[in-house]
């Protein structure tokens, strides 16, 4: 992390996935350093990317000026599939619907950027063939010990010609948040394509854009999340690779995901494809106007949240609880800082004790956060757990304001 006037990095001139040069300024969320960088002191410094979205004029896609090297971004990486209760029943709920929608009867299932082996598990227990591939050594390690083949590889086109010369063609081919997150995305879904037939099912797993520009999710913004797909920008980039979506469902996890599943074939759609395609047109999700205006709710926002924080602060520090990535843009974006807000409670361990990027608060642990809270008020980050925390934390016989920012307007609960 003691790299901070190493520029980190690159900012594109042309549209990633359409080279378009007609590119269109959304919101600037300033200078921040990547979301995960968490400081260990308060003497390292983090270095900065800009935090800009915009839309590009022909394709419609939302997406990142800058891209930050994958290598300091992921280097931080804390996040592992199965520490999230969520995520382990939503992989049981995953595996019945993509076996839903193919017609073979043991497939074998290729899943890239497979993380610990979680959601493949799932399908090696129903009798499938399995395959992981993931960049980080150290969890595809832990994903082999617990019995899921998995390659420590970046997934690209030469990746998915070393599957099919050592393995065997899959029938399923999955994603899931990756698309979003790889600047290598042409290679990812051209090796994705390569490897399934005519009969094969890739199937991609995405934050949808519509809820984020509808709910105002731009605490979703930051430096890993380099895309924010529609139906219609996604389907326009895998049909580059001779790949069209006939199904989809949602999925629980990031507040607001789909899963779409594509074929070579043009198969046709289904009902509740056809549904969200149909609402996602007259929603007008696609159109710059839509993206301007969430902008400029944005701003407004951050400037409401920012005023009624300083108001709560003028009577005391107060505590935050979810020190995430998406906080860590709330937190830059809306100019809170440390001399506000005394701590942050996240429940994973290994958070405690380091600091959040750019307002450097200290992380702490549920319990240390609770004994600190006595006749303060919460600053709720994790808004998106709303419910769950808001229950724990009046159980546990804390009875001052909770300011809950999103989704749509700040409220006090
Ligand atoms: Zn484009």
């Amino acid at each position: 992390m003691q790299q901070n006037n190493k520029q980190i990095y690159t900012e594109i001139k042309a549209c990633r996935l359409c080279s378009s040069k007609n590119l269109q300024d959304v919101l600037d969320l300033g200078d921040q350093p990547p979301a995960n960088s968490l400081r260990k002191g308060l003497n390292i410094s983090v270095p900065c990317a800009p935090l800009k979205l915009l839309q590009c004029g022909d394709c419609s896609a939302v997406q990142l000026t800058a891209t930050v090297e994958p290598s300091y971004l992921f280097s931080q990486y804390v996040w592992v599939t199965a520490t999230s209760a969520t995520a382990r029943t939503y992989s049981e709920t995953y595996c019945t619907e993509v076996l839903n929608r193919t017609g073979v009867k043991s497939p074998f299932v290729v899943e890239v950027a497979s993380n610990d082996g979680t959601f493949l598990k799932q399908f090696k227990e129903k009798g499938c063939g399995v395959l992981g591939v993931d960049p980080a050594s150290n969890i595809a390690t832990n994903a082999r010990n617990s019995g899921i083949p998995t390659l420590a590889e970046f997934f690209d086109v030469t990746i998915a010609k070393k599957i099919l010369a050592e393995y065997q063609r899959p029938n399923i081919v999955m994603a899931r948040n990756v698309i979003p997150h790889v600047k290598e995305i042409h290679s990812i879904v051209e090796g994705m394509s390569s490897l399934i037939d005519a009969e094969g099912i890739v199937v991609i797993e995405f934050h949808y854009a519509k809820i984020i520009a509808e709910e105002l999710h731009y605490d979703s913004i930051y430096h890993e999340h380099l895309f924010y797909f529609s139906i219609k920008s996604l389907a326009a980039l895998f049909s580059q690779y001779g790949l069209y979506p006939f199904d989809v469902f949602s999925s629980p996890i990031s507040g607001g995901s789909l899963v779409l599943f594509f074929s070579k074939q043009h198969k046709e759609l289904s009902t509740a494809l056809n549904q969200l395609i149909e609402t996602e047109e007259h929603s007008g999700l696609n159109a710059p106007s839509t993206w301007q205006q969430f902008g400029a709710k944005s701003k407004k926002h951050a400037c409401n949240l920012r005023g009624i924080v300083a108001e709560y602060a003028k009577r005391g520090p107060l505590i935050a609880y979810g020190a995430s990535a998406r906080s860590s843009t709330l937190m830059n974006f809306a100019g809170l800082s440390s001399s506000q807000i005394e701590c942050v409670i996240d429940r994973n361990p290994i958070k405690h004790g380091l600091y959040t990027p750019g307002t450097n608060i200290p992380i702490v642990s549920y319990e240390e956060g609770l004994a600190k809270l006595d006749g303060k008020h919460l600053l709720l980050l994790a808004w998106n757990f709303e419910e769950e925390i808001v229950q724990d934390l009046r159980a546990s016989g804390f009875n001052g304001d909770i300011i809950v920012p999103l989704p749509n307007e700040v409220h006090i609960r």
